[in-house]
């Protein structure tokens, strides 16, 4: 059923804390309008022009940490730290593509033996973004700050349960002198997105979230002969080798599987250890999961936060349900915490079987999957033997030999003694059911321009 209100609870207590409501047809009609028509003078405007509106929108960000912080964290849970970090990053994106845009999109000199031949990169119109809600401001940014800056305009829709964020977030980009209609925001619901991707306005479609969404919206941009990029889930492995330095990676797996109460798309979801260290490996990681303060996310001493909802809380306890009833074995955890909002205890699961849910499904909450494997060679085929390609990482004192390793997962994104993580400059995609097409770093820039030749005679 079609929701007729968008609403924030907090999941920390269970309370309604703001109501939106979904637009009308018509209202959407003339917000496309005014995307397609501040696209025709947007897209004139000098790359100087455009940084400086993207570098106020950067400093306004950082300028409203706190509060910004603060609104994160009441509508999705995350803690604090993690929304005022989330704040500074969005920050530091909008700052990387305004000082580098316009070196990115410069006109190519083409090696060619005829006279000459250059490629310009021409902005394509409106472009449709569909976003969720694990991070509300970083990833409005992710797609919003290549765009503008290549001269595109957009629309995007926020998940429905972050609402006040991207209505804030629409504030900024006006208060720091953004023209109307080049980012407004769409209250609707993702059931009402198919239609829109149809409409002829839009030129490109851009989508992070789950599988069968990222399905039906790339669907209809094919169908309309439109480009798409989709960021989707992940079940990222984490590889520790017989060489790791267990202290570092069991912390490392600790800080990575809690960031986000589990509820990132590149949080190492599957722990393969090879048999050499799993004993102490397990046996440290469980001491420390069990010392995890769980509690308010506005206390700056908790480590694990509630869940971003009550469904998506049950969606998880139901997920290691069956993994146990599968035959898995729960070392700690499992259950919900008695107390009003959406908590759960980190919870360990272990020998995990082929074959069974959990082996297969994304967990997208605070659940450690420990894998056990014979060798290195078991560990690669276990990391690629899933239909997920997002990131993944690797623990070795062998830097050059992780290295080798690396080369072997199936993955957009592997990193070396680190969880897979987030930086400007650095690019962020997947491969396999995980999506296509990349963003941040200059790759971000080139999803949704044309590359368009220019020969001279
Ligand atoms: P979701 O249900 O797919 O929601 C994501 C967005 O898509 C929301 O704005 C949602 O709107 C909208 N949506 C829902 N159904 C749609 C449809 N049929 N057509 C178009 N849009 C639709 O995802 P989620 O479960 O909330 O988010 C978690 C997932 O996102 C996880 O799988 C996670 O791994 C993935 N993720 C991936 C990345 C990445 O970069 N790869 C980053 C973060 C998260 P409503 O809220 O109105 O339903």
């Amino acid at each position: 059923a079609i929701k007729s209100t968008i609403r924030t609870i907090n999941p920390a207590t269970g309370k309604e804390e703001k109501v939106f409501d979904i637009m009308s047809e018509a209202q959407i009609d003339q917000i496309v309008g005014q995307a397609d028509k501040a696209f025709k003078s947007w897209k004139k405007t000098k790359f100087s022009e455009r940084a400086a509106i993207i570098n106020k929108v950067a400093s306004i960000l950082r300028e409203r940490k706190e509060e910004l912080g603060k609104l994160a964290t009441i509508e999705m849970g995350k803690l604090i730290a993690e929304s005022k970090a989330e704040v500074e990053i969005s920050a530091q994106i909008f700052e990387y593509y305004a000082k580098n845009a316009e070196k990115f999109l410069a006109d190519q000199p083409l090696e060619t033996p005829l006279e000459s031949a250059f490629l310009s990169y021409d902005p394509i119109g409106v472009i449709l973004s569909i976003q969720p809600w694990n991070f509300p401001f970083y990833q409005i940014t992710r797609s919003a700050a290549p765009n503008i800056m290549a001269g595109n305009t957009m629309v995007l829709k926020h998940a429905s349960n972050v609402p006040q964020c991207a209505k804030i977030m629409e504030d900024i980009f006006h208060e720091a002198g953004l023209p109307k209609g080049v980012y407004t925001n769409l209250f609707i619901p993702g059931s009402k997105m198919e239609k829109l991707a149809a409409d002829p306005r839009i030129k490109g479609v851009t989508l992070t979230g789950s599988e069968p969404a990222g399905s039906a919206i790339a669907s209809m941009a094919g169908k309309y002969v439109k480009k798409s990029t989709l960021e989707l889930g992940g079940s990222d492995a984490f590889v520790v080798l017989a060489d790791a330095d267990i202290d570092k990676t069991v912390q490392a797996a600790l800080n990575g599987r809690l960031w986000n109460a589990g509820q990132v798309c590149v949080s190492p979801k599957r722990m393969i250890v090879v048999n050499a260290v799993a004993e102490q490996f397990t046996k440290k990681l469980t001491e420390l999961v069990k010392k995890t303060k769980v509690g308010d996310p506005m206390d700056s001493q908790t480590q694990l936060a509630p869940l971003s909802s009550e469904k998506a809380r049950e969606d998880v306890l139901k997920q290691v349900q069956t993994a146990v009833t599968q035959g898995a074995k729960l070392i700690y955890g499992g259950k919900k915490i008695d107390r009003p909002g959406a908590f759960m205890e980190p919870t360990i699961l272990t020998e995990i079987k082929k074959g069974t849910k959990a082996y297969s499904q994304e967990i997208f909450g605070p659940v450690f999957c420990i894998y056990v494997v014979k060798d290195e060679k078991e560990a690669i085929e276990l990391a690629n033997d899933t239909d997920f390609g997002l990131g993944g990482s690797v623990y070795s004192k062998n830097r050059e030999h992780a290295v080798e390793v690396a080369r072997q997962i199936d993955t957009g994104m592997v990193y070396i003694n680190h969880v897979t993580g987030i930086s400007p400059e650095l690019p962020f995609g997947g491969t396999k059911n995980s999506g296509y097409g990349r963003e941040q770093s200059p790759a971000g820039i080139y999803e949704f321009v044309n590359a368009k030749l220019i020969r001279i005679t």
